[in-house]
Formats: structure tokens, sequence, C-alpha cells
């Protein structure tokens, strides 16, 4: 039986890292971030999602670099029925306290009862043995054949180690040997530790998490920071196994994966996407991409997402812009359709000076202001501008004059 959300609960907004229960006051409303458990949601999860997002938000779903899934767009007065929705679809825990607790992000191709699942599972059951982490810190489960999460942001990781390491021969798990065994990684470290199961992995992982908060990993904030030398009994010795690619659009064994351009679908795109009785669930990727489990996943495209891994729009930044966001005086995505494919470097297309798709600089950036747009080259959108009160057919002509160091 869920609690019921409260209809005079304020959300607590803050100003970072944020969930559900701790949304996020952006230009355009609450950003409400759901963390689906174990990355999969399914079929009768995804399409809640959907209405959640029409009912109470801007009808954009957005899936972030941490495979979060977001809505946007939704108000103060909005945001007690939502949760209320959400936590009767098991997408939101009824404990606030619970997304508290640090990021779990999966290997996407995960099966069950394979490595990444069984350590997940283990994991998930020790939650609370966690010391309180700094909000922004995450765990990476990538026991895979080959790690495919390398490049995302996490601090403590489980990563298959390469062909050997010391747990493979130990181990007795044929797999494991087969694979190579096991290690436990912190972050910004090359080398991680041996360990030969996933039980030994969740073990080795909480009591770094301790060693972490003891040797005042706190004040350093992530892992990578801290450079206080790990502790003898985690020593790291062994590498990861060789990198693997993140899934490629298409046909996949599960079924199918496809792209969201920007970053973002609308709720009727990805209803679509889930329509046949045959998609079962849905798993959440940090590369853009979302797996479509289920027979009824193959077939044509699906409008309003990729299937070509080569498309711009999987790299470049844009947020919701008009007529989604009050803040903004432009259309976003428009122009952004129409740079794609068009630019040699990054692209961001911002509303306004807020910058919510990006926070990093672009070698193109294309800020709205007064219902015109401001161009900066290698900056930000609050960067200083050089040329200023463009159409979408100005920046054209403007980029085409000036094509030194843009493709067009
Ligand atoms: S950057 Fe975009 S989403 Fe953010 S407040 Fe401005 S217009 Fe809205």
């Amino acid at each position: 039986m869920m609690d019921k959300v409260d209809k005079t609960d304020k959300p607590q907004i803050k100003g970072w890292c944020p969930g559900a229960w701790r949304p996020m006051a952006t230009g355009d409303g609450l950003l409400v971030r759901v963390r689906p458990r174990l990355g999969r949601l399914t079929r009768g999860q995804m399409l809640a999602l959907c209405a959640a997002a029409e009912t109470y938000g801007s009808g954009l779903i957005e899936l972030t670099s941490r495979a979060n899934l977001q809505l946007r767009g939704v108000s103060d007065a909005s945001w007690p029925g939502l949760m209320e929705a959400l936590v009767e679809q098991g997408l939101v825990d009824p404990d606030p306290q619970v997304e508290r607790r640090p990021q779990r992000l999966l290997a996407p191709d995960w099966q069950a009862g394979d490595a990444t699942h069984e350590t997940a599972c283990l994991l998930e059951a020790r939650l609370n043995e966690l010391p309180a982490l700094p909000d922004k810190m995450g765990i990476a489960i990538d026991a895979g054949e080959a790690p495919r999460l390398g490049d995302v942001s996490a601090d403590l990781r489980i990563e298959r180690a390469a062909s050997g390491g010391l747990q493979a021969r130990a181990s007795g798990n044929l797999q494991a040997r087969a694979l190579g065994g096991l290690l436990v990684r912190a972050d910004g470290r090359a080398l991680g530790t041996p360990v030969d199961s996933p039980a030994a992995a969740v073990e080795e992982l909480i009591r770094l998490a301790h060693w972490f908060v003891a040797s005042g990993g706190r004040e350093a904030g992530r892992m990578r920071r801290h450079t206080a030398p790990l502790p003898p009994w985690a020593p790291a010795v062994t590498p990861p196994a060789e990198p693997g690619a993140r899934l490629a659009l298409g046909e996949h064994a599960r079924g199918r994966v496809v792209g969201l351009a920007f970053g973002r679908a609308s709720a009727a795109a990805l209803r679509a996407a889930v329509a046949p009785d045959s998609v079962s669930a849905v798993r959440v990727t940090p590369w853009r991409r979302l797996l479509l489990e289920g027979e009824g996943a193959s077939g044509a495209a699906i409008a309003g997402l990729l299937d070509d891994d080569r498309d711009p729009r999987l790299a470049m930044q844009a947020c919701p812009g008009a007529p989604h966001c009050e803040q903004a005086s432009v259309e976003t995505l428009a122009l952004a359709e129409r740079l794609s494919g068009r630019v040699a470097g990054s692209v961001h297309v911002s509303g306004c000076a807020k910058g919510c798709a990006c926070q990093q600089p672009t070698d193109l950036c294309l800020t709205g202001r007064n219902g015109r747009f401001d161009l900066i080259k290698g900056g930000r959108a609050d960067g200083v501008p050089l040329a200023t009160g463009l159409t979408e057919s100005d920046v054209i002509e403007h980029l085409e004059k000036n094509s030194d160091a843009l493709r067009l």
C-alpha cells in the first residue's frame, strides 16, 4: 500500500542532483527525475510515465547521461499529483530517503541471473549499509563480458577484470573463469581490486564507500578527486577487461535499440514504441538510447525516434525551448534540426541564457533572446556573442559566410 502524497506538500527544491522527491527548479518549472530500478521499466510503467508527462509536465521525456528519465515543466501545484502517480506505478519509492542513496547504473544488456544482475540485486539488498555519500556519487555495475560504462560518470565500479586476473584463477565459477573475474575499482584509478564473486564485490564496494568517508572523501565530493591512497585491503592491481561498445541502434538480441534526438522524445513517440503487446519492457542507457525488450520491438521506424547511429542529433544539445518553456522566446528544436549534420563541432541551441541543456562550452552555441538568437563560438549559453539578433535564416546565412570551422 503506497503512502499518499499530501496535496499540500511542497517539493523540496534543490539546485543540484534532482530526484523526484527533490525536484530541481528550472526555467520551465520543476524537473522531476525518475531512476528506474535496475535500469528497467515494464511496458506498463513506461505507458504510465508517458501519461504522467502529458498530464503533469510538458509532454517531453528526457534521458540523462546517467540513464535517468526526467519530466520537465511540472508546476508546484501539479507535483503532488505526479508523485502520487509515480509512487503508485513503482517508479518512485514512497520513502523519500531511498532516492538519497547513491545512484546505481547497470550495463543495460544484463540478463536475469548474470553477474551484473546478481551483483545489482545483492547490492540493492544491502543499500542501507552504505554510508551517507555526497549527492552526485554513483555506482556502476558493469560485469558483462566487456565493460561498457567506463566513460559514464560513476565513483565506484564493479567490472569484469581482464582475462587471467587473480580472481579468475581462484574462482570456481566457470563463466567467471572463462571471462575473467570481477573487480571493484575506485573511479580515477586505472586498476581495481580483484574479487571472487558478486557477493564479494558488493562487500568490497561497501567497505570502500566507508573508507571514502572515513578518509575525508566528502570534502573532495567525488572519488576521482579524492587522492588519498587506497587502503591496503583494496589493492589496485588488476585492469578491467577491454571496453565494449555502447549498444548500437537497431536490432538487438533482446529486441531493438532506439535513439532519442537531443536526448529527448515526446510521450507520444515513446508510447508508440511500446504499443505492441509483445514489447515487454524498456531499458534505459546513458547514451540517449533505449532498449525495447521483446520480439514486437523490431520492425518499422518509429516516428520521433532515431534508428541510425550516425545521426548527429544523438550528440547535439538543445533545451526544450518554446513553446515548452515559458522562459524561451524562441523555438530551439526547429533550429537544432536545421543545423543537424551541417556543423562539424559540438552544437548547443538554448532557449535562453540559462543553458539548461548544457553547462559546458560548445563549438557553436545559439542562445535565444527577445525572439532572436545570439551566436556564441566556443562558449556557453551565457557567453559573449559574436553576432546578435539573428533569425533562424540569419543563423544559417552567418554560418555559410563564416564556414572556417563549420562544415556547411
Ligand atoms: S535554457 Fe531552455 S529550458 Fe532552460 S530556462 Fe531557458 S528556455 Fe527554458
